[in-house]
């Protein structure tokens, strides 16, 4: 086979990767014409030959942990949910997908449970990801849209980072802003409790206390007024002004524990430099506050008219290679397809009618954290898994792991057995991986590219739409789940588009609803609004898609993190990634080369605090929280502030304790977007006595 153009499968930048097949394996590089990328890959990406191929994959259905055909597999499933819908009513069952599935795949699971179960109990591990970006999105602008491109970043004088490891979790995108510092001097500052690797090429680093970014930008909001920086014609067409300063007077710095000398040259930057990039990633979005945290960033831009001009806006960047794929078919449970609301009655209706849908969901359903709280209490009777292993990256993952082995029935699709989850299934369907499969994902800046097959898929495996149309089909659906591929699937979709275009909204693909099969196999990169009606940029006229066509500045205040110290858990916990792993190394783990960066589980800790507890570097330290226990090995450094800690959320376990810490993250979530706070737990560290 010759070379084959796709997509990288891990962080949210999206870049483009040219495989070449090589007998049963492949090699990877950058694709030069990628827009994301061009040419440039991460040391994930450039290891990601090291990751296929057929060793501890899932390679046919499995019973009970026995080997089965794929008929008698999707057979157990259908009957099973229509059973428990037949005697519980359709929200006793339950669907949890993941920002690693493609779009359509994504777009048949929506289809089938809101358009065809009934019920809305569908949500995504994006729920932990990016939920509040979404709610803040659609408080400020009436829709869930990304107002910045990456050549912002190119473009840029000074690029703010809140809440973003770029140099670890988006790296090419980090190089990109290298790169603009080492073309034009763009200045960059970093706001992040931690000194991470992304300080090493900052201008500034702004070293705020865990959860106070919400008042560093009512600060800011506040001397935006104080030195009349607003933008008067911008913001005559912006509500919430007053409202917003008013409540932005009642908050102080304290909270954020900064040097003032510090926060005056942020001023000073922000203020005084036209073309600022705001960039906000999961330390904004992971916390009981996230979504206060994104219009805080979000009003500072409106008030200043920096929004959807070159070089200007927030651009929030995505954990996942697909959140916002599934953003766009309304993979969340309080979304609907094509960014329509759930809640709007015209919303509902025009896409029941588009579906041929019986009974399209007419609520919200579950979120995240509380839709496994369900299965707990056995609100929640069956449940299907997608591409994510909750028993190990939900907060209280403990209650999590119990939780699903003690659910009635339980399904899990995806590329191994081996994972703490897909180890709980009642029935396991194997699923074809990256470079075995097709379909679309949308990157961080609304570029929808191609993933392509370049391998054939091991065994049985076949793509994730194909199991959902299978167990709709065998439930009464088969005129709606007639799919022949994706190519099919990405049609409807985009058609669906047009719909919600029709209601004004501001995802429109539908030029692209008549592609041959030809056209998307060929398929470019592609920023939607593909019509580019407002000429492929947002907001810079003012112009919103709430109602009455204006922009909104939302007032907030400060909160603590959910999660209050108490003497027997003085320590506050941060939880984030490394740079050589993804997830649960369900892929990366497969590579020594990744593997070797960072090797085993660990904890940072301040010097001052490791010396007072007798911790050693490099030695066993013991974790407990409210929640559960990990035992992960010390690094003692000042890069973590005194009486906080760090750990990476990658390593899992099976038996507790283990180097699994989302067992000690506290299920505390934002109450608007529903997001979990896994940046803000309160902890206790001790030596580890064996
Ligand atoms: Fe893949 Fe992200 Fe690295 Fe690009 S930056 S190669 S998308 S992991």
């Amino acid at each position: 086979m010759s070379e084959v153009r796709s997509t990288c499968p891990y962080c949210g930048v999206g870049c483009g990767v040219i495989l070449t097949p090589d007998g049963e394996g492949l090699s990877v590089r950058g694709d030069p014409d990628h827009p994301a990328n061009r040419g440039r890959l991460c040391s994930k990406g450039s290891a990601l030959a090291e990751t296929v191929g057929a060793e501890g994959r899932l390679l046919a259905p499995r019973i009970g942990g026995h080997e089965t055909d794929w008929d008698t597999a999707l057979d157990r499933v259908a009957d099973r949910f229509a059973a428990t819908i037949a005697e519980h009513g359709p929200d006793s069952v339950a669907f949890y997908a993941s920002g690693q599935m493609l779009t359509e795949d994504y777009y048949v699971a929506n289809k089938f449970m809101k358009g065809f179960v009934g019920t809305a109990n569908i949500d995504t591990n994006s729920r932990l990801c990016m939920a509040s970006t979404v709610a803040g999105h659609k408080r400020a602008f009436g829709t869930d849209t990304v107002p910045g491109t990456y050549e912002d970043l190119d473009q840029a004088d000074l690029v703010v980072l809140v809440g973003s490891n770029l140099a670890w979790c988006h790296p090419v995108l980090h190089q990109r802003v290298l790169a603009a510092k080492a073309a034009r001097g763009t200045k960059i500052i970093v706001v992040d409790p931690r000194r991470t690797a992304t300080c090493d090429g900052a201008d500034l680093h702004l070293p705020l206390h865990i959860g106070s970014d919400v008042a560093l930008f009512n600060a800011l909001l506040r001397e935006i007024a104080e030195t009349g920086a607003f933008d008067p014609g911008y913001v005559d067409r912006v509500d919430g002004l007053e409202a917003a300063l008013a409540a932005a007077r009642t908050d102080s710095l304290e909270p954020t524990g900064l040097a003032p000398d510090l926060v005056d040259r942020f001023f000073r930057l922000w203020i005084g430099t036209d073309k600022v990039v705001t960039v906000f990633s999961q330390g904004v979005n992971q916390s009981s506050s996230g979504t206060d945290k994104v219009n805080a960033i979000l009003n500072c831009h409106l008030a200043t008219g920096r929004i959807g001009k070159p070089g200007q806006g927030p651009l929030s960047v995505t954990g996942q290679p697909n959140a916002m794929g599934g953003r766009e078919v309304g993979g969340l449970s309080n979304t609907l397809a094509c960014h329509l609301d759930i809640e709007v009655p015209a919303h509902r209706a025009a896409v029941a009618e588009f579906w041929d849908a019986p009974r399209l969901a007419s609520a919200p359903g579950l979120k995240a954290v509380e839709m496994f709280r369900a299965v707990a209490s056995g609100r929640i009777k069956a449940l299907w898994i997608m591409h994510t292993n909750p028993a190990a990256t939900l907060p209280e993952a403990d209650a999590v792991r119990a939780a699903i082995a003690a659910c009635d029935f339980t399904v899990v699709s995806d590329i191994t057995a081996d994972t703490d989850t897909a180890r709980l299934a009642d029935v396991l369907l194997p699923a074809a991986a990256w470079a075995e499969k097709d379909g679309t994902v949308t990157n961080s800046d609304r570029t929808i590219s191609r993933q392509r097959a370049a391998l054939a898929g091991p065994g049985r495996a076949r793509p994730d739409w194909w199991h959902v149309a299978q167990v709709a089909r065998r439930m009464g659906h088969k005129a709606a789940f007639d799919y022949d591929g994706p190519a099919e699937i990405f049609r409807e979709h985009a058609a669906l588009s047009g719909i919600a275009g029709g209601f004004g909204r501001d995802f429109d693909i539908s030029a692209l609803a008549d592609l041959s099969d030809g056209a998307y196999a060929d398929l470019a990169p592609t920023r939607w609004p593909v019509a580019a009606k407002r000429g492929g940029r947002f907001f810079a006229d003012g112009r919103s898609f709430h109602a009455d066509g204006r922009m909104r500045m939302v007032p907030v205040t400060w909160r603590a993190p959910a999660a209050k110290h108490e003497p027997r858990f003085p320590f506050r916990l941060n939880t984030g990634r490394v740079r050589d792993h993804w997830h649960t190394m369900t892929r990366t783990g497969r590579s020594a080369r990744l593997s070797a960066h960072l090797a085993e589980p660990f904890v940072e800790i301040h010097p001052c605090d490791a010396a007072r507890l007798g911790i050693a570097a490099d030695t066993l330290v013991d974790l407990s929280a409210p929640t559960g226990r990990a035992i992960l090995r010390a690094t003692v450094t000042d890069a973590v502030q005194p009486g906080t800690l760090f750990a990476p959320m990658h390593w899992t376990g099976e038996t507790a304790p283990s180097g699994r810490i989302d067992a000690l993250v506290a299920g505390a979530t934002d109450p608007v977007s529903g997001q979990p706070e896994s940046k803000a737990s309160v902890c206790a560290a001790r030596p580890f006595a064996a």
